[in-house]
């Protein structure tokens, strides 16, 4: 018999390995009684945009009380830490490291002190001129206590030599590039800003006469608030006692809102660029179908994001939806792997195929990317197993190509097994029958209803809307160039 004897001290991806990972969620709360509770629940809900490190800074206008800690929200936080977080406002944070290493020191939201009082933020993006803008202050003689990106925009509000808070804000974004839907609080407000391009989504909610700013409207849902809109790209917001105030500061640059949102990033419950998560994906399974259709028996998910995609092709295409891979949501934070070897047991632990939906059938398996290739081709493995004649691999974007630089963890381009084989290539590598990839233009109509297309497509086309610093193309070199 074997033993059961590998204890693997990593938690299994989640979300999946060769997936692009999320990159962070914002949440905060003003005038609410339970402010700090509401931000346990709403960062719950945004889980899924970051699960190494959480954090609730609250206050009831006097000192700020902050609970951080590693790990997803139910391990950070307890019912006593909770109970700490008083007062009536609270900013909250999940996140997965994008620039600065993942611990506790970057753990956000991040706080200061200054002569303004104390400032904290919360940050979903990526800022690409942040190693400058850092070297500069530190000549200046900032000293930095993190290694985050964000810190920066704190060192650069308690420069300004601008008196109210929300124009500190904007002086110091004016001196920084990149992606940054933003949270801050402060002794007396709330501020919400989103950066001019727009790449990250951040709404504006409201319950019992509190306002909420949220990365994604599912965090309403659950806790009975209302949705009231997106704040707009380049949009600064400023929640006071006395109601909320908006306004433009920035200079107005073309709308660029990170694709990759619809495609997979944002939970389908979530309305996000003004459109239904689930919807946009339903049209881009639609879409599929139109431009690579295929004979064949069962259209089947390869769950969770590939689900609403493949029901609009299954939709378009007449051809049934089946269930034909289960997904366990339940797989803990250690696991034991028999010594004895199972074929792609990474893979089954998460995935397991159902034999009886699969036998015999040619099918069609909708995905929402492939990124390296080597997870595509054990599903595909694993559904051949299961019985299954042909897999007709569908997938509801194009191919990945290029790395990002606003906020969302990615292989570097050698990585990416679109930007160096063909799509015959990749098909024969994870020995699919065949293989399609939803087109750029069937993309965005499918993103966009047929409106102008405002949205960043880099990681598809390697048209980059800002420009990143020449020591990070490194990451877009293929091998041997
Ligand atoms: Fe989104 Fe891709 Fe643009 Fe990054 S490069 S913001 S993932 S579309």
């Amino acid at each position: 018999m074997a033993t059961m004897r590998r204890l693997i001290p990593l938690k299994p991806s989640f979300p999946p390995a060769d997936k692009f990972r999320d990159e962070c969620g914002v949440f905060g709360i003003f005038q609410h009684p339970e402010a700090a509770n509401l931000a346990y629940l709403g960062l719950h809900a945004l889980q899924h945009r970051g699960q190494e490190s959480a954090g609730i800074v609250s206050s009831n206008g006097g000192a700020m009380r902050a609970c951080l800690g590693m790990g997803e929200v139910s391990e950070v936080f307890s019912r006593e830490s909770l109970e700490m977080l008083k007062g009536d406002r609270a900013i909250g944070h999940v996140r997965y490291s994008t620039a600065g290493q993942s611990n506790l020191i970057n753990a956000q939201p991040l706080k200061i002190s200054s002569h303004r009082g104390e400032i904290a933020v919360c940050h979903n993006g990526n800022l690409v001129n942040a190693d400058e803008v850092r070297r500069r202050l530190e000549r200046e003689g900032s000293i930095f206590s993190t290694t985050s990106d964000t810190e920066v925009i704190l060192h650069l509000i308690a420069k300004s030599r601008q008196d109210a808070v929300e124009d500190a804000v904007v002086d110091a974004l004016r001196q920084v590039k990149g992606a940054y839907s933003l949270a801050f609080l402060t002794r007396d407000r709330m501020i919400g800003v989103r950066d001019p391009f727009g790449f990250r989504p951040l709404s504006l909610g409201r319950l019992e006469g509190a306002t909420i700013l949220t990365s994604e409207s599912c965090a309403l849902d659950l806790i009975d608030g209302e949705f009231l809109r997106d704040v707009q790209p380049g949009e600064v917001v400023v929640v006071t006692k006395e109601g909320m105030t908006s306004s433009f500061p920035f200079e107005k640059t073309p709308v660029r809102q990170c694709i990759f949102e619809h495609v997979y990033f944002s939970r389908p419950d979530s309305r996000v660029f003004g459109r239904s998560v689930s919807l946009v994906r339903k049209r881009l399974g639609a879409e599929l179908a139109r431009e690579h259709p295929v004979d064949a028996d069962v259209v089947v998910a390869v769950p969770d994001s590939g689900t609403y995609a493949a029901l609009g092709f299954s939709d378009e295409s007449g051809i049934a939806f089946e269930a034909g891979l289960v997904r366990n949501h339940y797989i803990g934070r250690t696991f034991i792997e028999p010594e004895q070897a199972i074929r792609h047991f990474g893979v089954k632990l998460k995935l397991n195929p159902v034999r009886e939906l699969l036998e015999g059938k040619r099918v069609v398996l909708v995905d929402d990317s492939i990124v390296r290739g080597t997870t595509s081709r054990k599903i595909v493995s694993m559904v051949k197993s299961a019985g299954a004649l042909e897999v007709h691999m569908r997938i509801s974007c194009p191919p990945t190509v290029g790395p990002c630089y606003y906020g969302v963890d990615t292989p570097n381009r050698g990585e990416l097994i679109a930007a160096t084989h063909s799509v015959d290539e990749i098909c024969r590598h994870i020995h699919a029958t065949s293989l399609a990839y939803l087109s750029l233009e069937g993309m965005l109509r499918a993103s966009g209803g047929g409106d102008p297309e405002p949205f960043c497509t880099a990681c598809y086309t390697n048209d980059y809307p800002i420009e990143f610093p020449e020591q990070q193309r490194a990451q877009m070199e293929l091998p041997g160039s």
